[in-house]
Formats: structure tokens, sequence, C-alpha cells
């Protein structure tokens, strides 16, 4: 797995301007090529395309100051583009062509390592040219923190407030072995999904969080629009405005899912995630609304936990983690503790153990949590499934 470190730099005024000068020239050839690419013109793989490198040098001279490795990774990265838009395509879901990269943002700068100098605090990046033909002096930063060992690239980029960065990004597969850890994860209706791991820690996700808003929003577009006479011209254009706030909600409710489950499957060291069987619930929750349709109160939210375990499952392939999907039933029902069972409707936010030796109350989605890694680390078996392990795990939550 690649893990990166991003350590802040401090840069003298005039080698930001030659990291700006640099970004900008990277980026105008990116942007070149995006352009013609979009015009229709073949990508013809990055070794070929880096084959062009001179003649873009001498339409633009300029070229020639930004050091010749940094130009060389515009077209892995164009590369790494095409392909990804070609891989969408060819799955069916939306293209998303590689887009022109905008102004305002910095175009970040990589480094293969073996062509950084890192002495202590001190890095230093070089420039194009030799000799006479050298307009920008190496750039020497101060790193505010010691860069680790092993790095493979080195990526420079800056924050809205111009602060540089170097992320020092690394292959950490031995260590990934070591945390070989299980993490279990109930999707809840309140939290979007609360995990536990072997020790006892709990992760909890929100999920998007302004369904309500927006349909109260879209409730008052179509009553204005119903109130029109249809086909007006006001009628259409209140249904546009319809269209495009439910997109709006859409997209932000996407980006939610994305961003939760890019947290799950990358930023976690488990390595095993567990999640439930959704397969049951759906029905459950069917029938829950059927019958609250008169109340007209969200119970639940909907966060689309569908494509949220979608998103989970191909993200875990990218990442190099194993999801496994498990039979959830009865997991919010049994309290973790003793096994005692009791029915907990879905109001319940609060599992109280009414058993006198056990007497748990914990939340009720840390509860289905634990339930979950417990049934799966019992699936395992007495030789992986390790007891004292599990039993970490409980005291754990007794105490919280
Ligand atoms: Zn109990």
């Amino acid at each position: 797995m690649l893990i990166s470190k991003k350590i802040r730099l401090e840069v003298s005024d005039q080698d930001a301007a030659t990291l700006e000068f640099m970004q900008g020239k990277c980026r105008g050839l990116y942007n070149w090529w995006v352009m013609r690419l979009r015009d229709g013109e073949r990508w013809p793989g990055w070794e070929e395309a880096k084959k062009t490198l001179q003649q873009s040098k001498q339409h633009d001279p300029e070229l020639c100051f930004v050091y010749g490795k940094l130009l060389q990774e515009v077209y892995f990265r164009l590369d790494g583009a095409m392909k990804a838009f070609f891989r969408r395509v060819k799955n069916g879901e939306k293209p998303g062509f590689p887009r022109v990269r905008p102004r305002h943002n910095f175009f970040t700068l990589i480094y293969p390592a073996m062509y950084i100098q890192v002495e202590g605090l001190s890095i230093r990046l070089p420039t194009g040219g030799k000799g006479k033909n050298k307009r920008f002096p190496d750039v020497v930063a101060k790193l505010t923190e010691e860069a680790p060992t092993g790095y493979r690239d080195v990526a420079i980029s800056r924050d809205g407030q111009g602060h540089y960065y170097a992320s020092f990004v690394h292959d950490e597969e031995e260590e990934t072995h070591e945390h070989d850890g299980v993490l279990a994860i109930d999707l809840g209706v309140k939290t979007l999904a609360t995990g536990v791991n072997e020790q006892g820690r709990f992760y909890h996700i929100g999920g998007f969080k302004g369904s309500r808003w927006y349909n109260r929003q879209l409730d008052k577009i179509r009553s204005k629009r119903d109130k029109c006479k249809k086909k007006s011209r006001r009628y259409k254009h209140l249904s546009q405005v319809y269209k495009r706030v439910s997109q709006q909600k859409r997209n932000k409710q996407h980006d939610s899912l994305h961003k939760a489950s890019h947290l799950i499957a990358h930023k976690t060291v488990e390595r095993t995630i567990v999640i439930g069987d959704l397969s049951q619930r759906q029905m459950v929750m069917k029938d829950h609304r059927e019958r609250n349709k008169y109340l007209n109160r969200a119970v639940f939210n909907d966060w689309g936990l569908y494509t949220f375990i979608q998103m989970l499952a191909y993200k875990c392939v990218l990442y190099g983690k194993e999801l496994v999907i498990l039979d959830e039933r009865d997991t919010s029902k049994t309290c973790s503790g003793c096994g005692h069972k009791q029915n907990m409707p879905l109001w319940k936010r609060t599992y109280r153990c009414p058993n006198i030796e056990c007497r748990l109350v914990i939340d009720r989605d840390e509860n289905s949590a634990i339930n979950i890694l417990k049934r799966y680390l019992a699936r395992l078996g007495p030789h992986t499934g390790d007891p004292v392990r599990c039993a970490d795990v409980f005291t754990a939550t007794e105490m919280c």
C-alpha cells in the first residue's frame, strides 16, 4: 500500500516564485494536451507523447527552465487520466474526460526520489537548465519535520493559504501486514457508519445531513410550479430549477459517500473490513416507510447505503483490503456483553441491557458493530479468532 507523509516547507520568496513558475509551465503543458485530446486527437501513450517534448520546447523555450523530470511526469499523469477515463467508459460509468487544470490551483509537482536531495531538514529541488541556461537556481527549502526514509516520489503542493508542502510517498506493505486487523462496521440510520476494531476503538462516520433541508426546498419549488399553468414559461423555468436542485442534492450525497468510503478503505490500518448484509434490512426499511407514510416524518436518512457498499467494495480492491459481507441478522437486537436479545425499534438509539448481571448501556450502533466483529471472529474459528483480543473489546466498551 502507498502511504504518504505530508510535511510543511519553509520557502524563501525567490524559491516560491521558482515553484510557481515551474508549476505554471507544467500545467500549461498538461492543459495543452487535454485541449488537443478533447478536440479529438488520439492519446499516443506516455512513451510516444514524451518524444514530443522537444517540439514543445521549441514552441515555448521557457520550458527549458523547468526541471525535465517534472515535465516527464506530466505525460505520466496524462496517461493515468486517460486510462482512468477509458476504464470508466468500459465499465459504463460516467466517463468524466480529463479536465483542464484551472490557473488558481497549484499543479502538483512530482519529483522522483532519486533527483531530490534531503539533508537533515533541508531539501533541494532541482530546476531546469545548466550553466548559462539556468535561469532559476535550485530550490532549497526547509522541512518542518524530518523526512521519512525509503520514499519513492516527492510531491510538492501548495494550499489555499499559500503554504507549500512536500508529500513523501512510500510503500508500506510490510507494515500493513503487521496491523493485520479487522474493522467491523455497522451501517446505520443516524450515523452512516460506526466501526470498531479488535482493540475496541470506535470510528464514527456521519453521512450527508442536508437531506431534509433539500427535501423542503424541493417541495417548495414543486408546489410553486404546480400552481402555474402547464407548459407556461414559468412552469418550465421552475421545472428546470427543480431538476437542478435535486441534482445538487444527489451530488452532495454522493460526495459524502465517496469521502466516507475513502476514509474506511484508505485511511484505516485494518486490513479486513466487515460489514453486514443489507438485503434483509432494505425490506424492513421499506416496510417501515410504508407504515410511517402518513406521519410525514423522516425516521431515517436515505444515504443510499447500497451505493455506499458498491463504492466501498471497489475502493477496498483499489487499496488492497478485504471486504467481508456478513449476515447481520439480530446484530442490533443482541446485547454485545451477555448475548441477551430484545427488540430494538429504530427510534431507540441506546441499547440498555435488562439483564441484571450485565446492565450494559451502549450506543445502538456501537453495539451492532461489536456484534458484527464478534460474529466475524467466531466464524474464523478458534485458531485465528483470538479470544483474548475478543475480551479486550468488551472491557473497552464497558468502560465507555
Ligand atoms: Zn447484556
